[in-house]
């Protein structure tokens, strides 16, 4: 699932028309399209939902920024009720993160960087769910990264919302020590946070309570990197790491069963998205990859598929490793080379 923060905006029928149309020509993989909340991301006014949601939209977000407006995020709540598709949310309030680069902790004071407190992600969490406890409507938390969030998640579940979350693996498998080394590639919203922080994201991994991993996959240029700690963009690459990281900082340490990291990157998502889980049964079309769980690798930059080589893993020998990916019915990655073969469904 691609995301609407991208020049120009995914907000109009016309927009996501040509990219759905694209991906139907050229992509290996089903691909689905999410759509902007509010037209130009701006937070003020929505976007046509239903023409979106007819155009092909999976979900609507305004990812890479939060719907600040509670009032306009009420309003979205029950717009996009009418088309049956979720929100998926991006939740930080600005006023509490302006300015921040880091985890408002000891290593932001030590550093002297702009603090970004767990507050400003948890404080939108508990709106957004009581919003759509409101509306009785499906919300899905993005990129949570805070243990108040985490609490705040499983309240609302026990509360009988219907919302469901998902973890990166950056915030699975890192610590907010980490920008100590001040690598830009280790800079991301929101940010690393605390080992207490982390603990709780693996814990609701592990139990269901986030149901699912997604990369927050987010492409930068190397010069727009190759600055300063506080000047560089947020955001890292993941979508070729995503498992290898996984599987080497959790399953084999023991912290997560190979079973649940699977489940969580399969049908844990799908479902979130009301997509078609993935089934292996006869007579269904083939959604699968195959491991090499003893592969052992080095993340090098020249290394990377994508035009971009921002990833926190750079340098790191990751264990386990895709070697061939069946998807929709067809090859479309074997033998390190992605094969071309067209027609790809686009998801919905
Ligand atoms: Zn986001």
């Amino acid at each position: 699932l691609a995301m609407p923060n991208t020049d120009p905006v995914v907000d109009t029928a016309a927009v996501l028309g040509a990219l759905v149309e694209r991906a139907r020509a050229e992509a290996v993989v089903p691909t689905g399209f999410m759509a902007a909340i509010s037209k130009g991301q701006r937070g003020e006014e929505l976007t046509e939902m239903a023409e979106l949601a007819a155009a092909g939209a999976s979900a609507f977000t305004d990812d890479g920024l939060p719907v600040v407006s509670a009032g306009l995020m009420r309003r979205a709540l029950q717009y996009s009720g009418l088309t049956g598709l979720p929100l998926a949310l991006h939740c930080e309030e600005p006023e509490l993160s302006r300015d921040g680069h880091a985890h408002e902790g000891v290593v932001s004071a030590e550093l002297g960087l702009g603090p970004y407190p767990s507050a400003a992600e948890s404080v939108m969490v508990e709106r957004d769910l009581a919003l759509a406890g409101l509306e009785e409507r499906h919300i899905h938390l993005m990129h949570l990264s805070a243990r108040e969030s985490v609490d705040a998640l499983r309240r609302a579940l026990e509360a009988g919302v219907d919302v469901s979350a998902e973890v990166t693996p950056h915030h699975l498998c890192q610590t907010d020590e980490a920008v100590r080394s001040l690598d830009p590639n280790v800079k991301m919203n929101p940010p690393l946070r605390s080992e207490d922080d982390r603990l709780a994201l693996v814990e609701a991994l592990r139990d269901g309570a986030i149901g699912a991993v997604a990369t927050d996959h987010a492409p930068h240029a190397r010069q727009e990197k190759d600055v300063p700690f506080e000047e560089a963009p947020f955001g890292v690459i993941g979508l070729e790491t995503a498992f290898s990281a996984l599987y080497t900082h959790l399953v084999l340490p023991g912290a997560l069963r190979l079973e649940t990291l699977l489940e969580r990157m399969s049908a844990g998502p799908a479902r979130a998205f009301g997509l078609v889980e993935p089934r292996i049964e006869v007579g269904a079309r083939a959604n699968l990859v195959t491991l090499d769980l003893d592969a052992e690798w080095r993340v090098t930059e020249d290394g990377f598929r994508s035009l971009s080589a921002n990833s926190w893993l750079l340098g790191e020998t990751l264990h386990g490793r895709v070697v061939r990916t069946i998807a929709d019915g067809r090859e479309a990655f074997a033998g390190g080379q992605v094969l071309h073969s067209h027609t790809q469904q686009v998801m919905r």
